[in-house]
């Protein structure tokens, strides 16, 4: 067990139940209720220390600006309470290795965040040292042999507006403000889901700050392990990357999409539809039935229903024949009888669809949970009575039909089903936190008989840390357990949340 040093900005007399009453205390100036006046002073020392060894900003609790500081690192509206000690803006694989050295000295737990896309926040721990790497943001490409790098703050279309030119692609997120670093960390279910496969699956390799404060390259030859558990190990993972080296896809020429949309009452002939075309359908093409609101603000004015299914088909085909080959299975099935409404074979691209979050997802508080699962019609039958319990209008299950639940490689990720089923709510209001939480607690009840596990990229691993364990086969778990206490002894990095050995 790692003993810790003193150090003042710890204030480890304070109780959760305090640590709580100070997080209410609305934003500036509640750091300095931490501490008394002398440890404010300690404090400022320390930080002088780590200020002079590294290029980018030290911001710690009795900065009068902390809290915003604290509160801009998550993306979403919804604030966790929990706070580190310090904050270090990284610009460079430096500034990790001096802050990973100085947080060891001082007996401070580090944790990365890199895009703060977290839904739980699972980058804010309570203590600790926190390497914020959203500046670090570089990427090159290789056209010669289709391969990038890519520091992880990068967005998704920040990897893609590189590779495009060279007529490459990378299966990055959907939201447009995702940086790959959790991204990938987690797995990534990215575009061309079918081919291009689970994104952390194209990692190469990985610049890795280690717990003794080492920046050492990780891949299939050099510290194997490592590799393996960069690709999926998620917020527990015992080093900070600083560098992605990617493998890169040739571009699909021509993707084209289709959407159908059919009263949430006619979830049956969708579900049987898509039961049937999935099995059958071509690896380039890719299959989402949303169980969502009526886009259609006019026509739900006008009477038409206010929950829809709504099925997206993209076909990342060569041409445009081969496209509309793929879309047009869809379109005589019955998904192209009768619909709501619909749009056939449009133009798109990667940077379309990736769109940015302002459009694609709206903004607000939010959560989001789900299984992977075998199941397409029993579960979504299931989900139909949930979504009429709705408690907000901005309420989504998104279901994403991969067909293909086979694992290309070993990586610590390790589980997979065909379906990847996700509950993606928003509401902006607080007062609203507790209807929403009993709601996704009754979802996933009912999703429990159909759940193969999670994807910890979409996970509430804060309020319930056994999602954890459950974003992972077994074997992969303990090997994972077994890894962190190899690599990191002393607990420089903080755990999952809620999992410890001790
Ligand atoms: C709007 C939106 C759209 C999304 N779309 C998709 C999608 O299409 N597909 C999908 O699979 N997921 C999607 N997600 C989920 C997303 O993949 C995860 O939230 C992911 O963790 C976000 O990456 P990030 O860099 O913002 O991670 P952060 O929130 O910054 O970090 C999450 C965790 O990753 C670890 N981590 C981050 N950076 C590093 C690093 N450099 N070194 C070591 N560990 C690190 C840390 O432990 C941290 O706790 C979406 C989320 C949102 C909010």
């Amino acid at each position: 067990m790692r003993k810790k040093k003193p150090i003042a900005v710890k204030n480890k007399t304070i109780d959760q139940s305090r640590r709580k009453f100070i997080g209410n205390v609305a934003g500036l100036g509640a750091a300095s209720l931490l501490s008394p006046t002398i440890a404010n002073a300690a404090m400022s020392n320390n930080v002088h220390e780590l200020s002079s060894s590294v290029s980018g900003k030290v911001i710690s609790r009795s900065d009068t600006d902390f809290e915003l500081w604290r509160k801009g690192l998550v993306w979403q509206a919804a604030k966790p309470e929990r706070s580190p000690d310090l904050i270090v803006q990284a610009n460079s694989a430096e500034d990790v290795i001096a802050s990973v050295n100085y947080a060891r000295k001082k007996g401070l737990k580090v944790i990365a965040k890199s895009g703060g896309h977290s839904i739980c926040g699972s980058f804010l721990r309570d203590d600790g040292l926190l390497l914020n790497m959203l500046k670090m943001r570089k990427v090159t490409v290789d056209p010669e042999t289709q391969t990038a790098t890519a520091e992880p703050g990068a967005w998704g279309p920040t990897l893609l507006n590189a590779l495009e030119p060279h007529g490459l692609g990378f299966p990055v997120a959907r939201g447009g403000s995702v940086s790959i670093g959790g991204f990938l960390m987690g797995g990534g279910l990215g575009f061309n889901p079918n081919t291009w496969r689970i994104a952390c699956f194209s990692i190469l390799g990985a610049d890795v700050v280690t717990a003794d404060g080492k920046l050492i390259t990780v891949n299939e030859k050099q510290h194997a392990d490592i590799y393996w558990a960069v690709r999926g190990a998620g917020p527990g993972f015992f080093g900070v990357v600083t560098k992605y080296y990617l493998r890169a896809y040739p571009l699909p020429q021509a993707i084209r999409t289709s959407q159908y949309i059919h009263p949430l009452s006619e979830h049956a002939k969708v579900t049987g539809a898509l039961e049937k075309l999935v099995p059958e359908s071509d690896h380039k093409l890719e299959l989402i039935l949303l169980l969502t609101g009526n886009p259609d603000k006019q026509a739900v004015a006008n009477g038409a229903p206010k929950q829809v299914c709504l099925v997206n088909v993209n076909a990342y085909g060569d041409s445009e024949e081969e496209s509309r080959k793929l879309l047009s299975t869809v379109a005589f099935s019955p998904l192209g009888d009768k619909p709501l409404a619909k749009k056939e074979y449009e133009v798109t691209n990667l940077k379309i669809m990736t769109g940015d979050t302002g459009s694609s997802f709206p903004r607000g508080r939010m959560a989001t949970e789900g299984v992977w699962s075998n199941s397409i019609s029993p579960v979504i039958t299931s989900l139909i009575e949930r979504m009429e319990k709705a408690v907000t209008p901005v309420t989504t299950i998104s279901i994403r039909l991969l067909g293909n639940a086979n694992l290309p490689d070993e990586a610590a990720f390790s589980l997979i089903g065909s379906t990847n089923i996700l509950s993606v709510l928003t509401w902006q209001d607080e007062k609203d936190d507790d209807n929403i939480a009993e709601w996704m607690r009754g979802t996933m009840k009912t999703l429990e008989p159909y759940s193969l596990g999670h994807y910890i990229n979409n996970e509430d691993v804060v309020t319930y840390p056994k999602r954890n364990n459950a974003s992972f086969s077994e074997k992969s778990w303990l090997r994972l357990r077994k890894l962190r206490k190899q690599y990191d002894p002393e607990g420089v990095f903080h755990d999952y949340y809620g999992i410890s050995d001790s």
